[in-house]
């Protein structure tokens, strides 16, 4: 579904993504960790091209996104997106927020768009939450509704970037679980998480990455109980 060759990133002078070859196969989970600035953000935001990259090739779903060329109209169209902050328009109920892209990207009349938006609300456990605006509800629920809204494109991928990292602890879970329904349902997913107790129970596998490169990828239980490089073993204690 996604494949990164020799994938290079610059900011002006800032070599930002070194070199990175990664595959991601249908059905997987890839959670993305690493320290602060090490270019998480940036790997996944160039999947769907928030961020151009400069060298190498970049494919998501057969489409090349590399290509200058290629329109990224279809391609955003079937990724999801969820970032830490969670971005509802404040003045839109949380079913308002998640038909707009539904029927302005995919055309889709306004009642369709709505028995979607109320089904993938139910689906991330807000049926009680439908008409409220994103000041009524709580930052795990607006994260709910930001996730539910992504799901109403009916997505093959979907991207988190942090996705529990604004909210208080006890919040943290109803998003994860949410998450975790996604990942055990089949959905593509990469996931730029310290939070690895859901590393461990639901990536395929966890990428560790350092300035820019791809230092470790394994499967969870590996990279866990045994880190192959000492950066990768500091980043480990340090978050633990
Ligand atoms: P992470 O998500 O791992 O914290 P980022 O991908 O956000 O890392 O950032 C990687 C590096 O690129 C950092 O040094 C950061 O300061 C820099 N950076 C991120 N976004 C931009 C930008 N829009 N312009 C210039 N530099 C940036
Ligand atoms: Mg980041």
């Amino acid at each position: 579904m996604i494949s990164f060759k020799n994938v290079n990133k610059w900011y002006g002078d800032l070599h930002v993504l070194k070199n990175i070859d990664l595959e991601v196969a249908e059905g997987e989970v890839v959670v993305v960790c690493g320290p602060s600035g090490s270019g998480k953000s940036t790997l996944i935001r160039c999947i769907n091209r928030l961020e151009p990259i400069q060298e190498g090739e970049l494919v998501v779903d057969s489409m090349a996104v590399h290509d200058k060329k290629i329109n990224m109209t279809k391609v955003r169209a079937d990724i999801g997106f969820v970032f830490q902050s969670f971005n509802l328009y404040p003045h839109m109920t949380a079913l308002q927020n998640t038909i707009i892209a539904p029927v302005k990207v995919r055309k889709m009349n306004k009642d369709e768009a709505e028995r979607l938006g109320r089904e993938m609300l139910v689906r991330v456990g807000l049926e009680e939450r439908i008409d409220h605006y994103p000041a009524q509800l709580s930052g795990g629920q607006q994260q709910r509704v930001a996730i539910a809204r992504g799901l109403c494109m009916q997505p093959k991928i979907m991207l988190f970037d942090e996705p529990t990292s604004a909210l208080d602890p006890e919040m943290i879970n109803e998003v994860l679980d949410v998450m975790r329904g996604l990942a055990r349902e089949g959905m593509t997913m990469m996931v730029v998480t310290h939070e690895m107790g859901f590393a461990r129970e639901v990536a395929s596998r966890v990428v560790f990455m350092d300035e820019g490169q791809i230092i470790e990828m394994a499967p969870p239980d590996d990279f866990f109980t045994n880190p192959q490089t000492d950066r990768g073993k500091f980043f480990l204690k340090s978050i633990l």
